[in-house]
């Protein structure tokens, strides 16, 4: 022990020499106080006073909602959701509550783990030995097999000033060519799509558009469980909305909605064709805004004149009737507003699905006005944070790698040396896995995400997991699926235990705060990639990097003349008066506390000519359907909203836990269940041509006969899914694959 606290102290003296740290002085308790407490209380302009209450944006999903924390000695020992913020209202879910509990879990990673041959256990060491470790085991393998040998996958759970640390030391420092983030699996699909019709990876909506709406329409989405604060909107629109819900499953919001759509898996590109087609057929499109904003009509409806009812209803099973009568409501509507989530983006023709969402919003001039717009939930916290500044496929600020210019204005901005600029993108997430089995991918360093349990075919990622030359696992627990496989574990502080920003769903720049001091070692991110920074030898690019703020003012600069242009913002305080920005928020310019803002009410898109683009494509079959051998559809999805995607943190909470079945169970309908011989709760062996698991058959009407449904939470799920993946967006196709069920002996 003394020699792991002197070790660490000569370190740390190093560093803070070496790296322009401030505040560090006294005994090595005090630094490393400090060093976990450097980017929170008491060092930033908002210091808190030990008993305060102050807000910070949750740490779970998308929405952002506003938490008000209650601070004793410095220490949060309490929370509740905030009532003055236009997100939530007073409002949290189960897992908002549960923020803080599950910072206390005895399973926090407390100190770095390092496995110094495989097949030896992972063992504790000093920060020392694992920067050295991490730099000296990359090094290497770069320089074996090559700079692009190395990649990482990053995440949308941490703070974007931490996300663009980590692209910018990996790409810029390290000369790692190839790093994507889990937002792959989660919102490729809607960035692909905003990018191709309307310029720029632009979300338009505002949440104030759910209570202002007349139609609501919902593609592939459970807002109840996956976002029930948004659904909380819903519920406040004065309007007696039609609520249309396209969702092969009955789902919570499905039984909430005026109309259910439980149209066939994977027939939902066709049947918002018929839609679209039908529309013109009617003539409910609106002709100026098609003349004056878009380009591409022409096209279109050529495109959709074989979409007939008909078609329609041989495809989804919607009758040509009802299909009609949905398409009426929407053309007819005055202000209709189309919702998307996973349904939609995790496909095998993914992007096209949003898009002819979006054609819909634009034949029918339901776009930057209030109440309407074809509008992406997104799925993690800071997942908007990491579409402009995670460095991975776009290049910070939501600019092009391949772009010279573009390269040139963030070297200059940055000081980074513009050859340190890689010219082309990164590969996608599968590539970068499908390298591991090529040779190309030798090394991996895996930050807050957990991929043998949540990729796609998990069989398939463990077998190459194990062929890695290293594998670096940093994340604030350290008996995820993945960090038991790994060389080196990074203990990394929490949401709570640090400070920096996320931007929310409806583009809401919000703050997280440091209201925790973080378990033994751990380490904010930001201070993770500091250090590995500093011991890699290129520390001197990111001298100015010293907080998350000063980060944030580096980036906002990186913003200026972009569509997402926040240098309008002046500081964090700022963005916390304020109850959080919405970009874009130019110089000179400023907002009212709580507003809501929308964008294209102009009727501007970000294509050059400023018209959006109509896109359309022919509707495949999936990949894998159901046939004699394996008769069911599998679909995934959330199972309660106290689960959070592989419940690292949910499962911590005794109170999360309480809300919902510990062991996976399938939903099967009770024909089919009946056919099968199978009994509620019966264990049932569900075969993929991937796998075989085994799940509790919970008997409910929400699927339909010849479906099941797993719920993601569970490590079984991705043992039978499908790998492939949309060609535009490269999104793994989660939601259709083909089992059987077997049942097996009953209890
Ligand atoms: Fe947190 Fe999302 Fe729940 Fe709001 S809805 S409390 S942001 S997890």
């Amino acid at each position: 022990m003394i020699r792991f606290k002197f070790a660490q102290t000569k370190f740390r003296d190093k560093l803070l020499r070496a790296t322009k740290f401030r505040n560090f002085d006294g005994s090595l308790t005090q630094q490393l106080r400090k060093t976990q407490g450097a980017f929170g209380t008491g060092l930033q302009p908002h210091a808190l006073a030990p008993d305060a209450t102050t807000n910070a944006i949750c740490g779970f999903c998308a929405t952002g909602c506003s938490l008000s924390l209650h601070l004793r000695e410095g220490q949060a020992v309490n929370l509740t959701p905030d009532p003055d913020h236009p997100v939530n209202y007073g409002m949290a879910c189960p897992k908002g509550w549960e923020a803080l509990t599950v910072l206390d879990a005895p399973n926090r990673a407390t100190t770095p783990l390092m496995r110094r041959d495989r097949g030896q256990a992972l063992e504790p060491c000093t920060w020392e030995e694992a920067a050295h470790f991490f730099c000296e085991r990359m090094k290497l393998t770069q320089a074996r097999f090559g700079k692009e040998s190395a990649a990482f996958i990053s995440t949308g759970q941490i703070c974007l000033e931490e996300m663009a640390f980590l692209g910018a030391f990996a790409k810029f420092g390290m000369g790692i060519l190839h790093g994507d983030g889990n937002t792959r699996q989660c919102m490729a699909t809607a960035v692909m799509a905003y990018k191709e019709s309307f310029g720029f990876d632009s979300p338009p909506y505002t949440y104030g558009d759910f209570q202002e709406s007349d139609v609501l329409v919902f593609v592939g989405s459970n807002l109840c469980i996956s976002h029930p604060i948004m659904w909380e909107h819903v519920e406040k629109n004065p309007h007696q909305p039609k609520i249309i819900v396209l969702d092969p499953r009955r789902t919570e919001t499905a039984m909430a909605a005026t109309h259910h759509v439980p149209l066939r898996p994977k027939s939902d590109l066709t049947l918002l064709y018929c839609l679209a087609r039908e529309i013109l057929q009617q003539g409910w499109q609106d002709k100026d805004f098609i003349q004056a904003h878009t380009e591409g009509f022409a096209g279109l409806a050529t495109h959709l004149e074989e979409f007939t009812l008909e078609h329609g209803e041989e495809a989804s099973g919607i009758p040509a009737a009802e299909i009609q009568e949905l398409a009426r409501l929407i053309g007819q509507g005055k202000r209709v507003s189309f919702w998307w989530t996973m349904g939609v983006n995790q496909s095998h023709q993914a992007t096209r699905t949003a898009q002819a969402i979006i054609n819909l919003a634009l034949l029918t001039g339901n776009i930057g006005r209030p109440g309407t717009g074809a509008n992406s939930i997104t799925g993690q916290c800071n997942a908007m944070g990491s579409r402009l500044f995670s460095n991975t496929t776009n290049l910070l600020g939501g600019h092009r790698f391949e772009e010279p210019a573009h390269r040139e204005k963030v070297a200059s901005l940055l000081g980074i040396p513009i050859e340190r600029i890689p010219t082309q993108v990164s590969l996608p997430y599968h590539k970068i896995m499908e390298g591991i089995d090529t040779g190309d991918t030798k090394a991996l360093w895996v930050i807050a995400t957990n991929p043998a349990h949540s990729w796609i075919n998990q069989n398939e990622i463990r077998e190459r997991f194990d062929k890695l030359e290293f594998l670096v696992v940093q994340d604030m627990y350290a008996d995820t699926e993945t960090a038991e496989l790994a060389d080196l574990v990074l203990p990394a502080a929490s949401w709570g235990e640090k400070e920096g920003s996320f931007i929310n769903s409806e583009r809401r720049i919000g703050l997280v705060k440091q209201v925790r001091t973080a378990p033994g070692q751990a380490l904010s991110d930001f201070r993770i990639f500091q250090l590995l920074a500093h011991e890699w030898g290129c520390g001197e690019f990111f001298a100015e990097w010293d907080s998350p703020e000063s980060v944030f003012q580096l980036l906002k600069e990186l913003t200026r003349g972009q569509p997402c242009d926040i240098t309008g913002i002046r500081d964090y305080h700022h963005v916390d008066t304020k109850s959080g920005i919405q970009w874009p928020l130019p110089e000179g310019s400023d907002v009212e506390e709580g507003s809501q803002r929308r964008l294209f009410a102009d009727g501007k898109f970000f294509r050059p000519n400023g018209k959006a683009q109509f896109v359309f494509d022919r509707s495949r079959p999936g990949p894998e359907t159901p046939d004699p051998e394996y008769p069911f559809y599998l679909l995934t999805g959330r199972g309660t909203s106290a689960q959070w995607h592989t419940q690292t943190r949910t499962r911590n909470s005794r109170i999360l836990r309480s809300l919902y079945p510990q062991d996976a169970y399938i939903e099967i309908n009770a024909a089919d269940a009946e056919a099968l011989d199978i009994e509620e709760g019966q264990a049932v062996r569900v075969d993929s041509r991937r796998g075989s698991v085994t799940a509790a058959a919970l008997l409910s009407p929400a699927v339909t006969e010849g479906s099941v449904f797993l719920p993601m939470h569970y490590v079984e799920t991705n043992q039978l899914t499908h790998s492939s993946f949309d060609p535009h967006s490269h999104q793994p196709n989660y939601k259709a694959g083909a089992v059987r069920l077997t049942a097996l002996a009953r209890a």
